[in-house]
């Protein structure tokens, strides 16, 4: 087996690794990303608790369930009383930290929803909030901080322009996404940004510029996942040998090589990865990942929220949802940092060095 130098792997060393389907070195790979997290983040997984309030979206995203164009999908909102319901929820249940996700929508009426919504959760619980709402102005994201939220995720989806071009209508625009990202950063967010992985046309190449793109964006914390098909969108045809086995080896690969080039960051084990194998969220936790996304919302609504096929855990309570959580964390010898916000390593010492 070739000597990798892990605490400073090259580009061509990644995109070795990221390619590789020997099962010892993938397992080496592992292990070594595991090492870094424990020197860096520890061995304390953070629960963020999460609500997809809304699937009211306004884009036509090619891979995504809930599109507009999806005219299958019955439409929800949830009201203001039935998120703040999930927000004591997860305050009682010392989750410090909760997750605001919908479609895209930008009218003022949204906006300010959102931003009611963000102050009560503030006065009430004083939780940190995560939004995950997509692109929206600079105003906006201002007055969404202003009103509470500390953190934003919005994912570049592909660091690759083309590739971004190819899963989008031609109304989404690569350099508005990256402004987006820009515009959260200038407005104080701990900013986090993701990709999908094993899209059309995607080499391990560009998965690893993807890597290089956290970097060089500074990035506090990272929420990737597996593509996976949904049957009803444009580009369930463009993928003709579609494999989840692949898929989420992938998935996995790119934790590992993030863990071992960003080091203090946090990763998200997503849902992604626990739709194409029972055991993914504790692999993407073994692959370096730091971080848990339990769902809190109690609703019937939970199955009109399908970004792609096989979504699990569709009727757990977030009771439920959060018992399948520990037991899986507790199975690999972890633990939950309840009642702790657990900010990046990496957030905390920008923040510092800001400070002087
Ligand atoms: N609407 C906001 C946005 O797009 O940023 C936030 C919600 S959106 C549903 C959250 C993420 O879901 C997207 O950034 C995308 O990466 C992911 N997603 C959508 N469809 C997916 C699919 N078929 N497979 C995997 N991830 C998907
Ligand atoms: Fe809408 Fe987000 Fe889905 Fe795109 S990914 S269609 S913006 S919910």
């Amino acid at each position: 087996m070739k000597k990798y130098n892990w605490d400073n792997l090259s580009k061509t060393d990644m995109i070795e690794l990221m390619s590789t389907d020997d099962k010892l070195l993938l397992q080496r790979l592992y292990d070594e990303a595991y090492k870094v997290k424990i020197k860096y983040v520890g061995n304390t997984v953070y629960f963020r608790g999460l609500v997809e309030f809304s699937n009211i979206c306004t884009k036509d995203c090619l891979y995504c369930g809930i599109r507009k164009g999806n005219d299958k999908v019955e439409r929800y909102c949830l009201s203001k009383e039935d998120i703040l319901k999930s927000a004591k929820w997860a305050y009682d249940n010392k989750y410090a930290s909760f997750v605001l996700q919908s479609g895209e929508r930008t009218d003022e009426e949204f906006v300010s929803f959102v931003e009611d919504v963000l102050y009560e959760i503030k006065n009430r619980y004083g939780l940190g909030v995560t939004l995950s709402l997509g692109e929206e102005t600079r105003e906006t994201y201002r007055r969404w901080r202003k009103a509470g939220a500390s953190r934003y995720l919005l994912r570049i989806e592909s660091s690759n322009p083309e590739i971004y071009k190819l899963i989008h209508p031609e109304d989404c625009d690569f350099q508005a996404r990256l402004q987006a990202i820009e515009d959260l950063r200038a407005e104080d967010y701990q900013v986090g940004t993701g990709v999908m992985i094993g899209l059309p046309a995607q080499t391990a190449e560009d998965l690893v510029n993807d890597i290089l793109f956290f970097k060089e964006h500074d990035i506090d914390m990272i929420g990737m996942g597996p593509y996976i098909v949904h049957h009803d969108t444009p580009m369930a045809s463009m993928m003709k040998d579609y494999d989840p086995k692949h898929q989420l080896e992938l998935g996995l690969k790119m934790i590992a090589l993030t863990r071992l080039y960003l080091k203090d960051v946090n990763i998200a084990s997503t849902t992604a990865l626990q739709t194409l194998d029972y055991l993914g969220r504790e692999r993407g936790l073994l692959a370096g990942a730091n971080i848990c996304m339990p769902v809190v919302y109690e609703s019937e609504n939970r199955k009109n929220y399908l970004l792609y096929d096989n979504k699990p855990a569709l009727t757990e309570t977030s009771e439920e949802n959060m018992k399948a959580f520990e037991k899986s964390i507790h199975r690999i010898g972890e633990n939950i940092g309840y009642g702790v916000m657990g900010n990046s390593p990496h957030y905390k010492k920008r923040k510092e060095d800001n400070n002087g």
